[in-house]
């Protein structure tokens, strides 16, 4: 909850880079604690990769996505581009040290902090969002749904041991169904599942892009600035950045918040903070008239993809693909969404069906970065939320107002600090709170 205008310590000039879902909601929060803000993309708020995700707030995704099985999974994701993940030969010198990394994180104590980690922000994903969609007179885009995760084999939900038993642990509900149960909560779904799972800790969006715009135009509202306009490089006086030169001129700064999404890593190496992200490219396939509707999220633990009802119709969106940032979409990877829906969904109708692609900013250990730049007290950087952007931006967005204010978090930051990718830095990391003096 933005912990408003009272508690900020002083007001500041602060430009935030980035007006995806992170960004947005980052500047939301500044200009509600008295900041003069501006807010700078060459989009519109929202029209990067938050313009086309499933539009799931999700509570229950404390499990990173390297896991112990991924190594067995890498020769599949290498050569069969039907895999929900999948590698570009083309990209791989480029992805090398970024799958290198991911495999790494794959190890079981990795999978455990990751997890560990996630589990201290992740559940409360919907309890930051709800002030700030009410701020933002929104409330009414986001509804409860759960997600629901199908299997049509043993296997597959064999699969899901692992996802499910980390969930568990960590203390998120997971409830089993039975067939008869599944029929009941989902009768437009193919009676081909042999297991069921609910999760009930997800909220869905009427529309992502329509709920970030609504937050970007209670900014405005606030008296924040959007300029839109590339921003191409940073000034700097005496080793301190001072403002960011855009395509529409120099915008100068006391505080910078670096929130690019999958665009983030030239910046934060500009700042003296290699990261080793990239996209996972995702995509979707949006129906508009799909002749059929759900009540909840549905997810195909067989084929890794989700089917979530929109206002605008139902979204079949998933594949993760490991490519260069911008490289060009491979459409036929949402097309590819269309039959395996059929399958699940008896008399789906795709006409009109218009295919997208979004790059998730993702890092290998599934953690996102908020954290004050170790080299620039006037700097901080808010990207990497990967597979969970949406659900984590009003969290990460108050995050970083606390951040700026110089009050202390509502959550440990440690995890997320930067310094975690820069060994020298690393021993001198906070363990308790993710607030070091400047
Ligand atoms: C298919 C799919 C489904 C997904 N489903 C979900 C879901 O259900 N729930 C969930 O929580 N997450 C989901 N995600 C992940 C989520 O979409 C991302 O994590 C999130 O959008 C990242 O938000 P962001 O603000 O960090 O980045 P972005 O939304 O990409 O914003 C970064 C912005 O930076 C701008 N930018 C970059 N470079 C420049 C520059 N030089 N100058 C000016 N502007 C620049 C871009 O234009 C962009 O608008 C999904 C992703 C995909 C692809």
């Amino acid at each position: 909850m933005p912990r408003t205008r009272e508690s900020a310590m002083s007001t500041e000039t602060i430009v935030v880079l980035g007006a995806g879902a992170v960004g947005v909601c980052t500047a939301f929060q500044l200009a509600r604690d008295g900041h003069a803000v501006t807010l700078i993309d060459r989009l519109e708020p929202g029209g990067g990769c938050s313009r086309g995700n499933a539009g799931l707030i999700q509570s229950a995704s404390v499990v990173p996505v390297a896991t112990p099985g991924t190594l067995a999974a890498v020769p599949r994701m290498l050569l069969d581009p039907d895999q929900p993940l999948f590698v570009r030969w083309r990209h791989l010198p480029t992805l090398a040290p970024y799958l290198l990394r991911f495999l790494l994180a794959a190890r079981p104590a990795q999978v455990e902090a990751s997890s560990r980690a996630l589990a201290t922000i992740v559940p409360h994903a919907y309890e930051a969002w709800r002030p700030v969609l009410a701020a933002a007179g929104a409330a009414d885009l986001v509804r409860p749904a759960g997600e629901l995760h199908v299997y049509e084999t043993d296997a597959a939900r064999r699969g899901a041991d692992f996802a499910m038993a980390t969930r568990r642990a960590r203390g998120v509900e997971v409830r089993e169904l039975t067939v008869a149960e599944l029929a009941e909560l989902e009768p437009a779904l193919a009676p081909i599942f042999r297991h069921a799972v609910y999760l009930p800790a997800a909220h869905q969006t009427a529309d992502p892009f329509v709920v970030v715009g609504a937050v970007a135009q209670a900014f405005a509202a606030a008296g924040g600035r959007i300029l839109r306009a590339a921003a191409t490089d940073l000034r700097f006086v005496e080793g301190r950045p001072t403002a960011v030169v855009t395509e529409a001129g120099d915008v100068p700064f006391d505080r910078l918040v670096i929130a690019l999404g999958a665009h983030s890593k030239p910046w934060a190496r500009r700042l003296g903070s290699p990261v080793p992200l990239d996209a996972e490219r995702g995509y979707h396939l949006m129906l508009p008239e799909p002749g059929v509707s759900l009540n909840t999220a549905v997810v195909s633990g067989d084929f890794k993809f989700a089917m979530t009802r929109l206002a605008g119709g139902l979204r079949l969106a998933g594949t993760a693909e490991l490519a260069t940032v911008d490289a060009a979409p491979d459409e036929r990877r949402a097309r590819r969404l269309l039959p395996l829906a059929r399958r699940l969904l008896p008399g789906l109708d795709g006409r009109g069906a218009v295919p997208w692609m979004g790059p998730r900013p993702s890092l290998p250990d599934s953690l996102p970065v908020i954290s004050r730049s170790p080299h620039h007290p006037s700097v901080v950087f808010a990207f990497g939320h990967g597979h969970s952007g949406l659900s984590l931006a009003a969290l990460t967005g108050a995050a970083v107002a606390d951040l700026v204010a110089g009050r202390p978090p509502a959550h440990d930051l440690a995890p997320f600090d930067i310094r975690r990718f820069d060994r020298r830095l690393r021993a001198a990391r906070p363990t308790a709170s993710g607030s070091f003096a400047p």
